[in-house]
């Protein structure tokens, strides 16, 4: 599931691909992507645009053309922008096209139709209710190590799932917060409010450290693979490997539900 690094592969996959070009038409055909929203307003309102400017905040794109349109964009589960050469067939699960004045299409496949794409004017992007509900970006902000310490100490939640509540810190998603508590050593089941100043200051560099790794993995190339994808290779550390050896102590690798959501953890590196 795309989370703050994956965001930010598109956003700058998307500023490379629609740079200096103009949007010849745009459609997109029925589909749950545009729910509260107009998909023939996306279509009408992009034709001859160009690209202003394209910004992250969490898991978000926010993207504004020249002409004052502006999109919102989630990725949801399985959404993903991709670059179609002039003339090659599209590929399946397309829910919305750019073709460019290149002969190029950018296109946002989705098969799982969990993301999202909202028409707005490119000056009301920022105050969207979306966007304004959102903690810090690591990136955008950096992570502050006392602020993240007094947030956690009002939760009596799991810190795994504190950690992934988007209004705290925005773009941590499973995979972000698995590998951030394992670097830091700290168990995900532990209350939130357990997290002393210290392990506070240790989570911050573990985020953002997990955070920079994954976007080095990933690389600046056109194309990504998310790891739930069949083939896909698991790049991570900790997440994903229950059942194999911890690559730090051997340990064998556990794993706990929190929040719905499956967490591996080292009992060793990470103890209770
Ligand atoms: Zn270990």
């Amino acid at each position: 599931m795309p989370e703050l690094p994956e965001v930010e592969f598109a956003a700058r996959a998307l500023r490379r691909w629609l740079g200096g070009r103009r949007i010849a038409s745009a459609d997109a055909p029925e589909s749950r992507i545009f729910r509260g929203s107009d998909r023939k307003e996306f279509s009408r309102v992009l034709q001859g645009e160009s690209l202003d400017w394209i910004e992250r905040r969490g898991k978000y794109l926010l993207i504004a053309f020249r002409g004052g349109a502006g999109l919102l964009n989630h990725l949801g589960m399985t959404g993903k922008w991709v670059r179609v050469p002039p003339g090659a067939p599209l590929p399946s699960h397309v829910r919305a096209r750019l073709e460019l004045d290149s002969g190029e299409v950018v296109a946002y496949r989705d098969t799982r139709l969990f993301g999202r794409i909202a028409v707005h004017r490119a000056d009301e992007l920022f105050s969207l209710p979306e966007i304004r509900g959102l903690g810090p970006d690591p990136l955008v902000d950096g992570v502050d190590a006392a602020r993240l310490h007094e947030r956690l100490a009002r939760s009596q939640r799991p810190v795994k799932v504190a950690l992934m509540d988007q209004a705290l810190l925005a773009g941590l998603g499973n995979i972000q917060a698995t590998e951030a508590l394992f670097l830091a050593g700290i168990h995900p089941a532990r209350p939130a409010s357990s997290i002393s100043e210290k392990e506070a200051k240790e989570l911050a560099s573990a985020i953002l450290e997990s955070l920079q790794h994954t976007l080095k993995i990933q690389g600046e190339g056109d194309s990504i693979t998310y790891v739930e994808e069949p083939r896909a290779e698991n790049p991570f550390r900790i997440y994903g490997r229950a059942g194999s050896p911890c690559p730090r102590c051997g340990t064998t690798i556990e794993k706990i539900e929190l929040g719905g959501r499956t967490s591996a953890f080292c009992p060793r590196c990470q103890p209770r």
